[in-house]
């Protein structure tokens, strides 16, 4: 501030500014990213997500760097629910639900969800970060352990070092990413420490998000029998995606519960399906493939949503999703389980993008999932890529550390059943010329 400058209100400014020792650590971090090439610009959109955008200062641009898997973000019967639950319920209760913030649209969604996915119940939180803070906090206890994959979604990890400060005695592992060895290591440890007295639980992403690979669920599950371990599963990129129908990576591998269509009755014992068994605990997010809008859901059995509703800190203490979001959410669910065409194309055009990339000299991995990493190791050299890429008229984004490790740098195409074979040639031509 100006040494002149005086407010209109309050007590006069100092006459000189000494700085706090915030501001010397925010500005010199800030210069650092900045003269490392490392500093994020945040690309303004001036219209609706689709398979292209325009990105001010840009132009229209073929985009390949959202979550919109399905093209439902600008889906004319999702847009129209939105518009239909502001007018017939307003903006919002200005409550937390157990207080007086549930409408009839939240109830609705979240038996939608539980159909959907296959379990009993169903919760929906404002995001899936807090969806994942809502699960370990409050479903565990101390003398349970908590052992994840490494490359979790930033979400988990900070959810379970949340849950164990919160319970003070609730233990943590984490084992290599995808690594079945690693995690019967991590549950052998965890069965002979004598301080891990109560339930273990297992956690991973359902679809890893900065890989694109999937999580192995049926040697997992095999895994967390054998332990007497719960599986908690994340599968906000594998919602819409993975599967025959799109339900995720638990349908990928023949895990969805029975009924897969239709909530069993209250009361019935937790779904087993088939001889693969299932998932105990999904979290997963409605800001990607599911509306793209916002919001976070945990699925499970009606007893550990009781719970979550009872107990769980961003349940009691934080406002509902907006009934706008969760009408729009609602309304995806049904297009994507009414119009599974849409889930196929997004597979036909995954595979001809690996497959074309593949052929263009990418190093892609092989993987069913719509997340494909091109991999450039350092962090300026994908920030400078992803912005001559938006030149050519491709929006694609690079990402480095801290998204990623050190050295792990990338551009991570993603694709979407809104895209036609010409974009995705697009999308090539552009990448070869870099
Ligand atoms: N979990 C995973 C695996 C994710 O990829 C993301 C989003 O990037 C989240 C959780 C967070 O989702 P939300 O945006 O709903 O908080």
């Amino acid at each position: 501030m100006p040494a002149t400058h005086t407010p209109s209100v309050g007590p006069a400014a100092p006459t000189s500014n000494p700085g706090s020792i915030f501001d010397a650590r925010a500005d010199q971090i800030l210069a650092t990213l900045r003269s490392g090439g490392q500093f994020k610009h945040l690309r303004t959109i001036e219209g609706p997500m689709d398979r292209t955008v325009r990105v001010s200062g840009y132009g229209e641009c073929l985009c390949f760097c959202s979550n919109n898997y399905l093209g439902l973000a600008n889906h004319p019967e999702v847009v129209e629910a939105g518009v239909k639950a502001l007018r017939d319920y307003g903006a919002g209760t200005a409550s937390v639900r157990f207080i007086c913030g549930t409408f009839a649209p939240h109830e609705t969604l979240e038996q939608t969800i539980a159909s959907y996915m296959g379990t009993q119940a169903s919760y929906t939180f404002v995001s899936c970060w807090n969806a994942n803070e809502a699960v370990f906090a409050t479903l565990c206890e101390p003398g349970d352990c908590i052992i994840s994959d490494e490359l979790n979604h930033a979400s988990i990890i900070d959810a379970i070092r949340l849950a164990t400060v919160i319970k003070k005695g609730l233990h943590k592992s984490v084992y290599k990413n995808n690594s079945i060895d690693g995690l019967r290591d991590r549950l052998r440890e965890a069965r002979a420490n004598k301080e891990v007295t109560g339930q273990v639980w297992v956690v991973t992403d359902g679809v890893f998000s900065m890989e694109g690979s999937i999580a192995d669920l049926p040697a997992m599950r095999a895994l967390c029998d054998e332990f007497g371990a719960l599986l908690v599963v994340d599968d906000s990129h594998g919602h819409g995606v993975m599967g025959k129908t799109g339900r995720g990576t638990h349908e990928h591998w023949g895990m969805v519960g029975t009924p897969a269509l239709g909530t069993p009755a209250l009361g019935t014992p937790a779904l087993r399906a088939g001889p693969l068994g299932q998932v105990d605990v999904f979290t997963g997010t409605l800001g990607k493939a599911l509306g793209g809008g916002a919001g976070g859901l945990i699925a499970a059995s009606r007893r550990t949503i009781d719970l979550i509703i009872q107990r769980g800190r961003p349940t009691l203490f934080s406002n509902a999703l907006p009934v706008t979001v969760a009408c729009s959410a609602n309304k995806a669910i049904e297009v994507l389980v009414r119009e599974p065409q849409r889930v196929a194309k997004l597979r036909d055009n995954v595979a001809y993008a690996r497959e074309q990339l593949g052929a263009a000299g990418f190093d892609v991995l092989k993987s069913p999932t719509a997340i494909l990493p091109i991999i450039v190791h350092d962090t300026a050299k994908a920030i400078a890529m992803s912005k001559r890429l938006l030149e050519l008229g491709v929006f694609v984004i690079g990402f480095g550390f801290p998204v990623v490790a050190e050295g792990h740098a990338r551009l991570r195409v993603q694709v979407s059943a809104a895209h036609e074979r010409g974009d995705i040639d697009g999308l090539v031509a552009a990448l070869k010329k870099l």
